[in-house]
């Protein structure tokens, strides 16, 4: 998100004011809607809001005096800032991966928090997103109007972070919203059906005196495999990365499958999970036979295998396919939505179409550049 796009209409205003006359014949102003929008800017990688003096997942440093929501601590969302609001699993994971040391305000799923900006005071809270342990929406409540901002999401249970709930949310002004997969050939099959493949693949390469290699990154990914194929009875190696990640996992409480450290050879009969840079690293070279496949979203896309290059692809994802994206919409009725991240000005495309204010945020359509976007 280079440079400085903002976003909003400013101050409180209203949609409508009605003169009715009730049955005694006096006139009444009756305000039908008197709720605004909140100013959000893009900046710093992430998303601002001036009139409360908070940060949204911001990637470039924040050394200021305003608090900054980290949603969920993937590369892509997490930095060095000063003080950070965020679950217990995020900090967890961010001080793993990040090192140092930071102000961390550490809050409870629906837990409100009342904060005080330059507008005033305001209420946040932080809600499962379904997307990895600990990952959480931002649900911004203003005397203005409210907002959600998604993060990375997802609403489909999963194997390894606690299930979307926004039960919390019934409606709200503005959405800001991720849209990785905003396009209608992205919805994925029953996770039953998924999983079967990856099973049969899994057999299959062991029956044949192989070794199968499945890639998924170390954070979620990898730990939502084990968990799969730790409860069909494989047994499980995993490189350094997702071996650490896991370790914090079941620190955290979250129960895992029995799994080893995978460094040189593998025991017989063991799959190996491991994170994609782990595979092009040529880690996998020492391993018999190795026959690899990618767990990840872009798998409903045919080039996968050969982007990968990998024998197998599997749409195993910790993001939402394009009917959850709408089923996101659906629920929480927004006023006006802002999509971000991947396929989003087609997903906003396809929400006027069904009568939504929407609007394209961020960076241009990634497939229209013809890059493949990150594991997912
Ligand atoms: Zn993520």
């Amino acid at each position: 998100m280079a440079g400085r796009v903002s976003i909003g209409q400013g101050a409180q205003f209203l949609d409508a004011l009605t003169r009715v006359s009730n049955r005694s014949g006096v006139s009444q102003d009756i305000f039908e809607t008197a709720m605004g929008f909140l100013d959000i800017e893009c900046r710093a990688g992430g998303l601002w809001l001036p009139a409360q003096g908070l940060w949204l997942d911001p990637r470039r440093r924040r050394t200021g005096p305003e608090p900054v929501v980290v949603t969920h601590a993937h590369a892509d969302h997490i930095g060095a800032h000063r003080q950070v609001i965020l679950t217990r699993p995020t900090a967890r994971f961010m001080r793993l991966r990040l090192g140092g040391r930071r102000a961390e305000r550490i809050v409870a799923f629906g837990e409100p928090l009342t904060l005080e900006g330059p507008a005033g005071l305001y209420t946040l809270t932080l809600l499962p997103a379904g997307h990895i342990l600990g990952s959480a929406m931002a649900f911004v409540q203003s005397d203005v109007g409210s907002l959600l901002y998604t993060g990375d999401f997802k609403l489909r249970a999963g194997g390894a972070a606690e299930p979307c709930d926004l039960s919390l949310v019934s409606s709200c002004d503005t959405l800001v919203m991720e849209t990785t997969f905003g396009l209608p050939r992205y919805r994925f099959p029953p996770a039953t059906a998924v999983w079967e493949a990856i099973h049969g693949f899994c057999r299959e390469t062991l029956d044949q005196g192989g070794t199968p290699v499945l890639l998924a990154y170390s954070l979620g990914k990898s730990q939502e495999v084990l968990v799969g194929l730790g409860n069909a009875g494989f047994a499980v190696a995993l490189d350094r990365d997702c071996h650490r990640i896991a370790r914090l996992y079941e620190e955290l409480g979250f129960p895992l499958p029995p799994y080893a450290l995978w460094e040189t050879s593998p025991a017989p009969g063991t799959v190996v999970v491991c994170a994609p840079n782990a595979a092009r690293a040529r880690r996998i070279s020492p391993l018999t036979r190795p026959r690899l496949a990618a767990v990840t979203g872009w798998a409903m896309d045919t080039a996968c295998r050969h982007r990968y290059g990998v024998d197998a692809a599997f749409p195993l994802s910790d993001h939402a396919d394009f009917s959850e994206l709408l089923e996101l919409v659906d629920h929480v009725r927004p006023r006006r939505v802002w999509t971000l991240h991947g396929f989003a000005a087609d997903f906003a495309s396809t929400l006027r179409e069904r009568g939504f204010d929407a609007r394209t945020l961020g960076q241009p359509d990634q497939l229209s550049l013809g890059l493949p976007p990150a594991p997912t």
